[in-house]
C-alpha cells in the first residue's frame, strides 16, 4: 500500500522527528497491541551515574579498580560506560585534592563503601557521550586495553598492562619504554607515550589481589554478577559482595562488578533515573488497551524496582540479546498480537529486527537505528504515542 496517505503520513512523521521506513512499517504500527520496552537508555534517561563504589580486595584503591574498569569502558558504547569513566575521573580528582578516596590503608576484610565524589563538571557532562578518552581529568590517564571484547547484555573484558610505578615512565615486560596506542584502530587512536606517568596507585597490590605477582598485565572483566561468575569469579559466594549487590539493586541501581583474574576487586552502584515522560507513556498505552512489557538484560531485582516506578507489571529480565528475541516471539505468539519493541542498544538490535514494529530511540546505537522500522529522532518517549497515533490516523485514511 503506497497511496498518497502513506506519503503524507511519513511526511508528517518526519516533520515531528519520527522516521518511518516505508508503508509496511506504517501499516503494522497502526495495529500494535503490545509494546516491549528496553530499560537502560529507553525507559531510563541513559545517563547513568555512579552513586557508590565498594572495594572488596584488600589494599586495592577504589581509584585503581575504577581505572582498570575505565580502561575497558573507554572502548564500549554501552551507556553504563560513561558512568564508569566519570567515576574514575571523580576518584582521581578527589585523590589529587587529598580527598582520601583510596582504600590502600584500610582493613581489606570489610567492603569499603564510599559515596562517589562528583566528577569534574565537564566530565559529568561528557559522561554520556563518546569519545570518553577526551573526558576532562582522564585524558592520558586511562590505561590502554588489549584484546578488548564486548559481550552485549553481559559486560566487557580485556587485558590491561600494568606499568612500573617508578620513574614515571612505562616499561613493557622487557623493561624498555615505548609508546603505546589504544587497541582501537583508526585515526583518532589515543596515543600514550612514556611522558605519561603511572596511573595506578598500587600496582603491586593489584597484582597480588589478582594472584598475578610479577605479571605485566591483568585480565580484567567488568559487568554483571552472572558475567563474572561465568568467568570464574565468585560473587554470590562472597557474603560481603552479595549483600552489597542485593542492597544496591533493591534501590533500583545497576551494579557493575570489576574483576582482575579470578579476584573480585570492586562493585560500582549506578543509578539511571527513569525518563520523566516514561510513566505517562506507559499509562497512556495501558489506557488504550496496549500491553506493556519491560524487557531488560539487567538483573531481576533492579528491573522490579524500575518497573514498580512505572506501573509496569510484566517483566522479562536477565536476558541476552537472543533472549530478548525469544521473549518477543513469545509475545507475538498470542492470537492477534502485533508487537512493537522500543530500544536503543546494540543488545536490542536483534529484537528490533524480530519485532513486528522495531522502534529505535534516535540517540541509540547505529545498529539499533538500522534494525528498526521507526526511529524517534528526538529521543522523546512520547513520540512512541505520536508514532502509533499517526500510523492509525494514516491507515484510517487509506481504508
Ligand atoms: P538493558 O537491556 O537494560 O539495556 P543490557 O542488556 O545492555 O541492559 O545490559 C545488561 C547488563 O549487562 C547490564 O545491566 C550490566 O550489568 C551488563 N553490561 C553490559 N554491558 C556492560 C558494560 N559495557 N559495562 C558494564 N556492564 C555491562
Ligand atoms: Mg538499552
Amino acid at each position: 500500500a503506497t497511496p498518497t496517505a502513506v506519503m503524507v503520513g511519513t511526511g508528517v512523521g518526519a516533520a515531528h522527528g519520527i522516521l518511518i521506513k516505508g508503508g509496511d512499517a506504517l501499516e503494522r504500527a497502526a495495529g500494535v497491541t503490545h509494546v516491549a520496552f528496553d530499560k537502560t537508555g529507553t525507559l531510563t534517561a541513559g545517563r547513568p551515574r555512579a552513586v557508590d563504589v565498594a572495594v572488596f580486595a584488600p589494599g586495592v584503591a577504589a581509584s585503581d579498580a575504577a581505572l582498570l574498569a575505565a580502561a575497558l569502558e573507554q572502548e564500549s558504547e554501552h551507556p553504563l560506560a560513561g558512568a564508569v569513566l566519570a567515576l574514575a575521573a571523580g576518584l582521581l580528582a578527589a585523590e589529587k585534592g587529598g580527598g582520601g578516596a583510596g582504600a590502600e590503608d584500610r582493613d581489606g576484610a570489610k567492603p569499603i563503601a564510599l559515596a562517589c565524589p562528583a566528577p569534574p563538571a565537564a566530565a559529568a557532562a561528557a559522561g554520556a557521550g563518546l569519545p570518553h578518552q577526551r573526558m576532562q581529568g582522564l585524558a592520558g590517564r586511562v590505561p590502554v586495553v588489549h584484546d578488548f571484547r564486548a559481550f552485549p547484555g553481559e559486560g566487557v573484558s580485556g587485558r590491561v598492562p600494568l606499568y612500573r610505578d617508578a620513574g614515571g615512565a612505562q616499561a613493557d615486560a622487557a623493561g624498555s619504554t615505548r609508546p603505546w596506542t589504544t587497541a582501537r584502530g583508526g585515526g583518532n587512536a589515543l596515543r600514550l607515550t612514556s611522558q605519561h606517568r603511572s596511573w595506578f596507585a598500587a600496582p603491586d597490590r593489584l597484582r597480588s589481589a589478582a594472584g598475578a605477582s610479577g605479571a605485566s598485565e591483568l585480565e580484567v572483566a567488568v559487568g554483571s554478577a552472572r558475567f563474572l561468575e561465568q568467568r570464574g569469579v565468585e560473587v554470590a559466594g562472597d557474603g560481603a559482595a552479595d549483600a552489597y549487590v542485593r542492597a544496591a539493586q533493591a534501590r533500583g541501581c545497576t551494579v557493575i562488578l570489576v574483576a582482575a583474574g579470578a579476584a573480585l576487586l570492586a562493585a560500582v552502584a549506578v543509578a539511571d533515573p527513569v525518563r520523566p515522560e516514561a510513566h505517562g507513556v506507559v499509562a497512556a498505552l495501558r489506557a488504550a488497551g496496549v500491553g506493556c512489557t519491560l524487557l531488560t538484560g539487567d538483573n531481576w531485582r533492579t528491573a522490579r524496582a524500575v518497573a514498580s516506578q512505572l506501573g509496569l507489571d510484566h517483566i522479562v529480565a536477565e536476558v541476552l540479546p537472543a533472549g530478548k528475541v525469544a521473549a518477543l516471539r513469545a509475545l507475538q505468539a498470542a492470537p492477534g498480537a502485533v508487537v512493537a519493541m522500543v530500544g536503543d542498544g546494540v543488545n536490542d538490535a536483534p529484537a528490533l529486527a524480530a519485532a513486528d514494529v522495531g522502534v529505535a530511540v534516535g540517540s541509540g546505537a547505529d545498529v539499533a537505528v538500522e534494525a528498526a522500522d521507526l526511529v524517534l529522532v528526538r529521543s522523546d518517549l512520547e513520540d512512541v504515542l505520536g508514532a502509533l497515533g499517526l500510523a492509525r490516523a494514516t491507515l484510517r485514511r487509506i481504508r
